[in-house]
């Protein structure tokens, strides 16, 4: 469905009165992954790691410094606007704070039916049709059709704002924090109801989030970021039960678990992220592992194969 490689997305620092370029923010830094059909790819890492940068670059809302975009085999990282209209359809985005990116004066029937109007897929008794049945195919109620989005709770407008993502018959979703704005019990209704959607519709998610225990229950395989690269990729079973990179143990460390074996081999993160304009020599997690070496120091580890489907970038592998 999707293909990344070497994704990069370098944004540049200006300064002084003519604004000359003095250096530049590597958010993104040679990031290559796929996502198969009906497959849930997890993409994790604190926050400024680049993820949400990379689902952006993927939908192509930013234009990437480099590398190549494929969406079923159709390259699309050069295309322009007018291009990439008809590409548009079949990839769409769930945002993470459903109310900021929902127009506060528009109707629900008409949020959920702005992108039928914009792209002219249908109009009058077929339009309203398809939009009540997308309200309750997300679980609202069709006489909620003329509320407006602060009469709805947080969840409800996340299903409002799945049920508009899902008006094109998209192939590819990517789902930025889509659970994060909301409370615990409402976040597994939110996560159910994304998982039975794609069951039901064949969707492919690139589902990025902060939060493992999610990730975990919802990702067929999951891609751990750090610092704008790919630290470690591999499915999501083996990445939580045998983690092959430190910072993947460390970020597995504060997800609670009621396995001894998974407790025993986990570190506390120290530190904060470093800077992606100042990023430190050879691994850029270095001044943070408990096991660097000179060698870690001064080399940048590639990421590299350590068993069947499983990529670490990690000199100890
Ligand atoms: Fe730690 Fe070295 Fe591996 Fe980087 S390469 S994660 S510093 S052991």
């Amino acid at each position: 469905m999707l293909e990344v490689e070497g994704l990069k997305m370098h944004f540049p620092i200006r300064a002084g009165v003519f604004g000359g370029v003095v250096g530049h923010v590597h958010a993104v830094d040679g990031v290559s992954f796929d996502v198969g059909e009906g497959e849930t790819v997890g993409l994790v890492g604190e926050s400024g790691c680049g993820k949400t940068t990379v689902g952006r670059s993927v939908l192509r809302l930013l234009k990437p410094t480099a590398g190549r975009i494929r969406l079923e085999g159709e390259d699309i990282t050069h295309l322009g606007n007018r291009a990439l209209r008809s590409h548009r359809r079949r990839m769409q985005i769930i945002f993470q704070d459903p109310f900021s990116s929902l127009d506060p004066r528009m109707k629900a029937r008409d949020i959920v039916g702005e992108l039928l109007d914009v792209r002219g897929v249908a109009r009058g008794a077929e339009r309203d049709e398809r939009v009540e049945a997308l309200f309750e195919r997300v679980g609202l109620r069709r006489d909620q059709l003329s509320n407006y989005p602060h009469e709805f709770s947080g969840g409800q407008r996340q299903r409002l704002g799945i049920a508009r993502a899902l008006s094109l018959n998209p192939r590819l979703i990517v789902c930025d924090e889509p659970v994060s704005a909301l409370d615990v019990s409402i976040q597994a209704q939110v996560i159910n109801l994304l998982m039975d959607l794609k069951r039901e519709l064949s969707l492919s998610y690139l589902f990025i989030a902060h939060d493992l225990a999610v990730v975990e229950h919802i990702s067929d395989r999951v891609a751990v970021m750090y610092l704008g690269r790919i630290v470690e990729f591999a499915r999501a079973k083996d990445l939580f039960e045998n983690p092959q990179h430190p910072y993947t143990e460390s970020l597995l460390a504060a997800v609670p678990s009621t396995d001894p074996g998974r407790r025993q081999r986990r570190r506390l993160l120290q530190g904060d992220v470093p800077s992606p304009i100042n990023r430190p020599s050879g691994c850029h997690f270095h001044p943070r592992c408990p096991y660097a070496t000179e060698q870690c120091r001064e080399e940048d580890p590639q990421l590299k194969p350590v068993a069947e489907g499983h990529l670490a970038a990690c000199h100890l592998r």
